[in-house]
């Protein structure tokens, strides 16, 4: 893969890589929507480096470079969801095989594990809090058949952190071919760099931040590893998730501004997060990026900002934050996050209520737990609709 600008600042390969004109005849600024789903060969077999399109699209390709040039990875795949790229990830692995996760996990993932990949491909998953200070539940887990360990950091929607170094290592030392895979979706790669930290694997639901815009669906897997990529290609391509050139299109031209909407996303959701702490009607706030926070220290180590997302526990129960939610008015009620609109959410009544109900307590996903997505509106307007349900919701 090209990457002229290897040695370029992140806003800069977000705008150049994988969008050279001279790729193009035509030397268009912007990437060709290419929807020919064949591409004529000049002997059987002899081609321009396309066939099919499921296999290979020249839309997807810009796509492709550039998101892997904004992980400092090798290689990226695009999937047709976030889901669909775990999927491909866990097709590495055989029946028999074993995953050590996070316990706190995007609903749809604990779901696709719990649901689908253990009774239906006989891979086992085993559940644990990596984020503890105290690393032994975690290296209890390890199996001699365990070969893959998922992380998802910050967590959602908890705002856990795990130190991907330190597990990395403890993995790698175990067995030097463990797959470490982290799930960067709450970060970005502007935030946080997981293959740097010793990950092997980095998924993303590129339906959040990344296109930033809640138009498109989409997922993504990166590495620095030749034939764990070859192996994905080959998945990508046998299974069949794949994204539409048209989306791949749409994320490219979002991926431009990624630098500038995360910076905002950090600025607005660290005002809101301090307000909320002193709120009276609010329990708690849980914010990596605010030092209340039990991991703010290494928030600071492993992460370069924090996105737009924040949890919080209000004052009272399911009726009061039931209330709230219905009270605000620039905050729209809906699943997914990550785009320039604010979102805000129950995750135990929406995005996380696939998860065990015995599960979600462990984990602090209460009724009165709320997660808030940060959008690129003005803050302070943000901040008096905060404040105006919280006093409808607990009056
Ligand atoms: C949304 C999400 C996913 C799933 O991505 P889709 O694009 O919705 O399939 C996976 N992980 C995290 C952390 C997410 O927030």
């Amino acid at each position: 893969m090209a990457k002229y600008t290897q040695d370029a600042s992140f806003s800069t390969k977000a705008i150049h890589d994988g969008n050279d004109p001279d790729q193009w005849k035509c030397r268009a600024v912007v990437p060709l929507i290419s929807l020919s789903t064949t591409f004529k060969q000049s002997a059987p077999g002899v081609h321009s480096g396309f066939e099919y399109a499921r296999s290979g699209n020249p839309t997807r390709n810009c796509l492709e470079t550039c998101l892997a040039s904004l992980e400092q990875a090798k290689h990226a795949l695009v999937f047709s969801s976030g889901l669909g790229a775990n999927t491909a990830i866990c097709h590495l692995l055989e029946s028999g095989d074993h995953i050590v996760a996070m316990d706190d996990l995007y609903g749809g993932t604990n779901r696709y594990f719990q649901k689908v990949l253990s009774p239906s491909y006989g891979v086992g998953v085993t559940f644990v809090d990596m984020s503890a200070d105290d690393k032994s539940a975690f290296i209890a887990a390890l199996k001699p058949s365990t070969k893959m360990v998922w992380i998802e950091t910050p967590t959602n929607p908890t705002l856990k952190l795990v130190d991907i170094e330190a597990i990395a290592k403890i993995a790698h030392e175990k067995n030097p071919e463990m797959i470490v895979c982290v799930d960067n979706t709450f970060a970005s790669p502007y935030f946080q760099k997981p293959l740097l930290l010793g990950a092997d694997l980095v998924v993303h639901s590129l339906t959040k931040y990344i296109n930033g815009h809640s138009d498109v669906v989409m997922g993504a897997a990166m590495t620095n590893n030749d034939q764990m990529h070859e192996k994905l290609r080959f998945l990508q391509n046998a299974i069949g998730i794949v994204p539409s050139p048209f989306d791949c299109y749409l994320v490219c031209r979002s991926v431009r501004t990624l630098a500038l909407r995360m910076k905002e996303h950090e600025k607005s959701a660290t005002i809101v997060a301090e307000f909320l702490s002193k709120h009276p009607l609010i329990e708690k706030v849980l914010y990596p990026g605010l030092p209340s926070h039990p991991q703010h220290e290494l928030a600071k180590k492993q992460m370069l900002g924090n996105s737009g997302m924040i949890g919080a526990y209000l004052k009272g129960g399911k009726l009061e934050a039931e209330k709230f939610l219905q009270s605000l008015k620039l905050f729209t009620l809906a699943e997914s996050l990550g785009g320039f609109e604010s979102l805000v959410e129950s995750p135990s009544l929406m995005t996380h209520l696939s998860v065990p109900e015995d599960m979600r307590r462990e984990l602090g996903i209460s009724d009165s737990f709320i997660r808030f997505s940060v959008g690129l509106e003005d803050v302070n307007d943000l901040l008096k609709d905060i404040d105006e349900a919280l006093k409808k919701a607990c009056s």
